[in-house]
């Protein structure tokens, strides 16, 4: 027997890196006109660096002791921000005391019993909610100084007060803005970017990639918010993005796709595609598979 269109198509998205789950899901992604990306792990490559080490003064602490407690409680998440600190305390060779308590927030951060201290990391501005004190406020300079450079700034306490930030930069992939522009003509619609991040480092990568509707800070039930509203004007949506926060989004969207290197595992079982090669490039070839295999013309 010939093998059905689909099959073929699946077949050949394989060959190009991309495990498409099944002859639905590959029929769906020729459907798609409007794209969500992620930005850290998606359109970044998912293996950002500390570029500073900033303890607060008041804090007694020297960079290698911030930068050990906070490495001691990101050891057990999978978050791509948490190896960066750990590298980071590896590579200055840091002991790292083993962590209690663990607990992780998508979006947020996490928080950790270290040497009987509770340690949080996180996203400043979600666990800074009041600056009134010196130590909030210095903090929120400082984070913002970070952010003003393109980096992600992340806050670290110690028993509910600041104790210093870490400034973290990702690199953009070689093909996101490539990406971004072949995904805009086969869709004719202009792309959006959902990131968790601040606006600020968001803004400035989506400039880079040419992608000009940014929404900044969104916890993982704002990016589902924001493709239903997408998907409630009419729109088929395909959501890529790679980590525990987009799972409800990729589950929410017309098509989902994750990113398979870097992935987190709940954003792999949850996605009805992955791109088993690590290049966003792939994901424009399968779209233009996809209306191949249903007859339209790309
Ligand atoms: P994105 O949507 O760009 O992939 P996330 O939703 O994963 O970003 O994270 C959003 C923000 O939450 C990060 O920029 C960071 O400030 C904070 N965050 C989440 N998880 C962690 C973590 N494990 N360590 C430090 N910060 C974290
Ligand atoms: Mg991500």
């Amino acid at each position: 027997a010939t093998m059905p269109p689909l099959l073929s198509a699946i077949a050949n998205a394989g060959r190009h890196g991309v495990l498409v789950k099944s002859a639905v899901v590959m029929e769906r992604l020729g459907q798609v006109d409007t794209v969500a990306l992620d930005k850290t792990g998606t359109l970044t490559e998912g293996t950002p660096r500390v570029t500073d080490i900033r303890p607060l003064a008041g804090s007694h602490l020297t960079e290698e002791e911030l930068l050990a407690l906070a490495a001691a409680a990101e050891h057990p998440s999978e978050h791509p921000l948490a190896r960066a600190v750990v590298d980071a305390a590896r590579t200055r060779g840091l002991a790292l005391t083993t962590a209690e308590d663990f607990t992780s927030t998508p979006g947020i951060g996490v928080t950790a019993t270290v040497d009987g201290r509770a340690v949080a990391v996180g996203a400043p501005a979600r666990l800074l909610n009041d600056a009134d004190d010196a130590m909030s406020a210095w903090a929120t300079t400082v984070a913002g100084d970070l952010e003003d450079d393109g980096g992600t700034a992340v806050l670290v306490e110690a028993d509910g007060v600041p104790v210093g930030v870490l400034g973290i930069a990702d690199r953009l992939r070689p093909d996101a803005a490539a990406t971004v522009a072949a995904l805009t003509a086969l869709t004719g619609a202009a792309p959006v970017l959902v990131t968790g991040d601040n606006p600020c480092a968001a803004a400035r990568l989506a400039a880079e990639v040419g992608i000009a509707d940014v929404r900044a800070g969104l916890l993982p039930q704002d990016k589902v918010t924001a493709v239903k509203e997408q998907e409630q004007a009419g729109r088929k949506v395909l959501v890529i993005g790679d980590g525990v926060n987009d799972a409800p989004a990729l589950a929410a969207a017309h098509t989902g796709i994750a990113m398979g290197r870097a992935g987190s595992d709940l954003a792999l079982e949850t996605a009805d595609a992955v791109i088993v090669r690590d290049e966003l490039a792939t994901v424009p070839a399968v779209v233009a598979l996809s209306r191949r295999a249903r007859g339209l013309v790309v």
